[in-house]
């Protein structure tokens, strides 16, 4: 297949080349690179609102938003404030200071299973740092996950896991050996006939069962019907913990997150994305008593030099505090109708397709049936996205490079942005109707 617009974007291009040269595969995250879809990934030079502007000079409707932090859109000016009048004081002190205190405060205030929040740098590091909790609390070796669920690059959850590695169709990676994956079992996911069986298969061996509070990273899948609960009371009846990785949904879907939808109370939460502001911040949180095996308050270590840094915390504060039920109701509404054109438009062209949501967050599958796992996410004409996404780029409209992730908007989405979606979308449909395999 050729990509007719891979190289409209010279100074991308030859940014990219440059990258290239001194990074493997000339990114910094693998999703970025464009493998999934072809051509030239865009290399960005600012942000303002709804809108990315390229090294070429080219303006985009961003319905990516940072992958998830963005939810005010780039650039806001309180959390730009925030954060200039931290830079001013210092970047970094190796101590405690009370911005971190105010950030745990305010998620421990929004979110009411989290007591007590250990604040870490990446995703990555909070689902890991949980995972380590949750066995040296319950002093056993196992660990339940979904196939398709992200939890960052963990060694023990890259097994079957979502995100780049669905995209890549990577069944696990090199690297992580069969010891570090020998203690993750995976599973179907929104099949709680397989958690109880796993469950009954290795009696007292289980320390928890960590999922995607609402799962965005195979596109979205969201949890049928009672499926959360059953995790959690599966857990307690075996005396393993309910992790519910919120680093996507936590603050994004609503004020609490997926909990503030469903209301599932977990024994641990993990968090990142919006609560950093577009800095690296993220958390980990939940039972007081859970959290005080936590060094130096127990024996389970944890660390990071560059925890709690000031000006991440500052911005992520900043954010959360702006998070009211006015910015959640906008951010809703334009996903809602976004959602609504994008299947409007799939709708007229004839183009099999699944709008699926879960609250703000949505994805197209292009598929005719409804998509509750990943093997059936796979099943999807992923070559029918990728005619789809250059024809949305080629206008002005950047999406996910991939189709096995999540869309995102936010409150900085009005009335023009989402003008210039829905004049790209007939074209782009079409091109999915066209598209051949
Ligand atoms: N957990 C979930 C649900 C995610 O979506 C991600 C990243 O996309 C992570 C964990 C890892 O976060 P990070 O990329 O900050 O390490």
């Amino acid at each position: 297949m050729s990509y007719p617009y891979a190289y409209e974007a010279p100074v991308s291009q030859t940014l990219f080349d440059r990258a290239a040269a001194v990074t493997p595969g000339g990114v910094n995250s693998p999703v970025r690179a464009f493998r999934a879809v072809g051509g030239t990934p865009r290399f960005m030079v600012s942000g303002t609102g709804p809108y990315l502007k390229d090294a070429d000079g080219r303006e985009y409707v961003d319905l990516v938003c940072s992958w998830g932090p963005m939810i005010l859109g780039h650039a806001h000016p309180e959390v730009i404030a925030a954060v200039q009048a931290a830079v001013a004081r210092g970047t970094s002190f190796g101590t405690p200071g009370e911005g971190e205190v105010e950030l745990a405060e305010e998620i421990v205030a929004r979110v009411a299973p989290v007591e007590q929040v250990r604040l870490v740098s990446s995703g990555t590091e909070a689902t890991m740092s949980a995972i380590r909790l949750a066995r040296g609390f319950t002093g056993r070796a196992k660990v339940i996950k979904f196939a398709g669920c992200y939890h960052g690059h963990v060694d023990a959850l890259l097994a079957a896991a979502g995100s780049g590695v669905a995209t890549f169709g990577l069944p696990d990676t090199p690297g992580v050996t069969g010891a570090q994956a020998g203690d993750t079992i995976v599973l179907p996911y929104n099949d709680l006939g397989a958690v109880r069986a796993a469950f009954a298969a290795h009696p007292g061996e289980i320390a928890c069962v960590i999922t995607e509070a609402s799962p965005g990273n195979m596109g979205v899948v969201p949890p049928s019907e009672g499926f959360n609960q059953g995790l959690a009371d599966l857990c307690r009846d075996n005396g393993a913990l309910y992790i519910s990785d919120e680093v996507m949904t936590g603050f994004r879907v609503s004020k609490a997150g997926w909990y503030g939808i469903d209301g599932v109370r977990p024994d641990l939460v993990t968090f990142g994305k919006v609560m950093g502001g577009g800095f690296p911040a993220a958390a980990f949180g939940g039972r007081a008593d859970v959290m005080a095996h936590l060094a130096p308050a127990g024996p389970v270590y944890q660390a990071g030099t560059l925890s709690g840094n000031p000006v991440a915390t500052a911005a992520g504060l900043a954010q959360l505090r702006l998070l009211d039920d006015a910015v959640y109701e906008t951010v809703d509404s334009v996903a809602a109708e976004v959602s609504g054109l994008v299947t409007a438009a799939l709708a007229k062209e004839g183009v099999a397709h699944r709008l699926q949501t879960a609250g703000n967050m949505f994805s197209v599958f292009f598929t005719e049936d409804r998509v509750t796992n990943y093997d059936e996410a796979r099943q999807q004409e992923a070559f029918r996205f990728t005619a789809f996404f250059h024809s949305m780029l080629a206008q002005g409209v950047y999406l996910p490079p991939s189709a096995f992730e999540s869309w995102f908007v936010s409150s900085a989405h009005d009335g023009a942005a989402v003008e210039r979606v829905a004049a790209a979308l007939p074209a782009a449909a079409r091109a999915a109707a066209e598209a051949t395999a």
